[in-house]
């Protein structure tokens, strides 16, 4: 049982994986993934070492075929020569016979359960009898039984790794595309590995969209826990893209799981240089670990609240926050500051300073200079508290922390409706903290929104630190529904601007305000069929000024269409120097010269907005 205001390691077993075991009182380990051709070893070396020199304790390679599967021989002799033990992890779909090849090679093989057997999903709907799919699971555990003997045989550990969007259209025939048949296409290959009493399994269960990929890994550690095992548990966004996004992406999804305890490998998925994956993969670690034997923190979660199925807290709206509205953004400056469109916060707050008004903003400063002016209100500390009724304004903002005096503030709040908390913490575990505040509101009935206050001191060389630390702050909290707003404050030179920027980036990242293009881009592997990054920079040049828009740059079809299936616009790779367009689920193009398909993606929005 996930303890939601204390931070506790969850139990896995420990898994065998060369010299680097994982899971059990293990270090969370963290590992990147080559981009090169499996085939061409020297590539592969090189790019092997570079990620371990980084930090990188597992390397993955895609082994699309039997060749490159047979290749990773000589790349483990190479990197062993050059006095390299890392272990090694073969990618492995479509083909059982490719992951029996790898088994030998490698320390690990990753298998994906959505087409290890199960042909690749068609997006055709089927229908499948009892009978039917019972036998298809036979012919799983056919396939798997001489697997799992191999990998005992060359003590060779596996992950069983689902994909959202490659669930097979068996499972997807009888749960949909639902955190219920993403967890359920795990747990037929894991009940299997239980029934074989095979150990040395790590399960994965990613997704582009980081909602769907937590709701899932807790359900899935809640369904192993009913069927009494313990696999440790490989973290990962897929597609979360490139630069600041795919940062705040990335923390976002793992970070929330990890701020759970959850997680024993993490793999950070960039469309960049794969070593750039490590130090973020690290940082976000590092950042959540050492929040290990805090002071404990004593409360009691609310009745209604439902950790696997999560909603969002039910809140009055006050003024802009609150109630059914996007969760809003506040910043602290001096109220004229330049702000990128659509990035505009929606308070700045302006302290014992009137504000220097500009067009259209609202402003939050010190209850002591409010002066009623116009889109101008008042913020009180929790030692003010009392003179909340003596002052007149539609919003009032309310500053509380945990564990102070519950009983007045809760007092204050049910007969001040008008109130907006801000919740801060200074605790080791702020997560636990935050949640145990917005408990302890549920629990008593008060429906006063709640913004969450996240300060930290970094300098601008830092901001990359700050933006992983600050959205795996806010991941659980937004993810379990109780956020009306985010206060991002830094004690440094990191510009307002980009404070605003990194905010709503983290609201968009969890899917709860959208204010900018979003790029769902694959992070390029041994498969990737053209220049990944120079495309992405080429459509994102293009089209970053179409708000709200989801385009998939993926690329190969192995993965692709289903991963950016919630895309509204898909740039596909096809095969060599050709690309396949889609609009939605539906390629609209197919095979088109490369050299031609930036433009004709290009077109193909234009004419569809009109
Ligand atoms: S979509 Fe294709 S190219 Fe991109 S990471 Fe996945 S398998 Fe590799």
């Amino acid at each position: 049982m996930t303890d939601l205001f204390n931070y506790r390691r969850r139990a896995s077993s420990e898994v065998h994986v060369g010299d680097t075991p994982m899971g059990a009182d293990h270090p969370i380990r963290v590992q990147s993934m080559a981009t090169v051709s499996t085939n061409d070893t020297e590539a592969s070396v090189e790019q092997a070492i570079r990620i371990i020199e980084a930090g990188g304790e597992y390397v993955r390679f895609t082994t699309q075929g039997t060749r490159e599967a047979d290749n990773m021989r000589n790349i483990s002799a190479l990197l062993r020569e050059k006095g390299y033990t890392t272990p090694l992890v073969a990618d492995v779909h479509f083909n059982a016979r490719v992951a029996e090849v790898a088994a030998q090679w490698c320390e690990k093989v990753r298998i994906n359960p959505g087409n290890y057997v199960d042909p690749g999903r068609t997006f055709k709907h089927m229908e499948y009898t009892d009978e039917e799919y019972a036998q298809e699971l036979q012919k799983i555990e056919a396939r798997l039984l001489p697997l799992l003997s191999l990998c005992r045989e060359h003590h060779t550990a596996l992950r069983i790794g689902v994909n959202h969007g490659s669930l097979s259209d068996r499972i997807m025939s009888r749960y949909g595309d639902t955190p219920a048949g993403i967890v359920e296409s795990c747990m037929e290959f894991l009940r299997i590995c239980k029934r074989e009493q095979f150990g040395d399994v790590v399960i994965s269960i990613k997704a582009s969209n980081t909602v769907v990929m937590v709701h899932s890994v807790r359900l899935l550690v809640a369904e192993m826990e009913r069927e009494g095992m313990c696999y440790p548990l490989h973290l990962g966004v897929t597609e979360a893209g490139e630069g600041e996004d795919g940062r705040i992406k990335s923390a976002v999804g793992i970070g929330a799981l990890l701020a759970d305890g959850i997680g024993d490998t993490v793999r950070v998925s960039l469309s960049e240089a794969p070593e750039n994956e490590i130090p973020v993969a690290r940082h976000l670690v590092d950042y959540i670990t050492q929040r290990a034997d805090h002071t404990v923190i004593p409360a009691q979660a609310a009745p209604e609240f439902d950790y696997l199925h999560p909603e969002r807290r039910s809140t009055a709206a006050v003024g802009l926050v609150g109630g059914s509205q996007v969760p809003v953004v506040i910043v602290s400056g001096q109220g004229n500051e330049v702000f990128d469109n659509d990035q505009r916060p929606d308070f700045i707050y302006t302290g014992n300073q009137q504000p220097k008004v500009s067009d259209g903003q609202q402003y939050i400063v010190d209850f002591s200079i409010y002066d009623g002016a116009p889109n101008t209100y008042p913020i009180f500390p929790h030692a003010a508290m009392p003179l909340i009724g003596s002052v007149a304004a539609p919003i009032k903002f309310l500053v509380l922390e945990y564990g102070v005096c519950p009983d007045d503030y809760l007092a204050c709040l049910k007969v001040h409706p008008e109130v907006v908390v801000v919740c801060v913490s200074r605790h080791a575990n702020r997560l636990g903290e935050q949640r145990a505040l917005v408990h302890e509101m549920m629990r008593a009935g008060v429906t006063n929104p709640v913004v969450m206050c996240q300060a930290y001191n970094h300098s601008i060389q830092e901001k990359g630190d700050l933006q992983i630390e600050a959205a795996a702050d806010m991941g659980a909290l937004m993810i379990d529904g109780l956020t009306d707003g985010l206060w991002l404050m830094n004690n440094g030179n990191i510009s307002l601007a980009d404070l605003a920027s990194t905010a709503f980036g983290i609201l968009q990242a969890a899917r709860l305000r959208t204010t900018k293009t979003e790029y769902i881009s694959c992070p390029g592997c041994g498969r990737t069929l053209y220049d990944l990054q120079a495309t992405i920079a080429r459509i994102k040049a293009a089209t970053s000024h179409l708000k709200g828009l989801k385009i998939g740059i993926m690329g190969c079809i192995v993965n692709g269409p289903g991963e950016m299936a919630d895309a509204d616009y898909g740039y596909v790779g096809a095969g060599p120097g050709r690309i396949s367009l889609y609009r939605r689920k539906e390629c609209v193009e197919r095979n088109i010269p490369e050299s031609e398909a930036v433009e004709k993606l290009l077109q193909l929005i234009k004419t569809d907005q009109g």
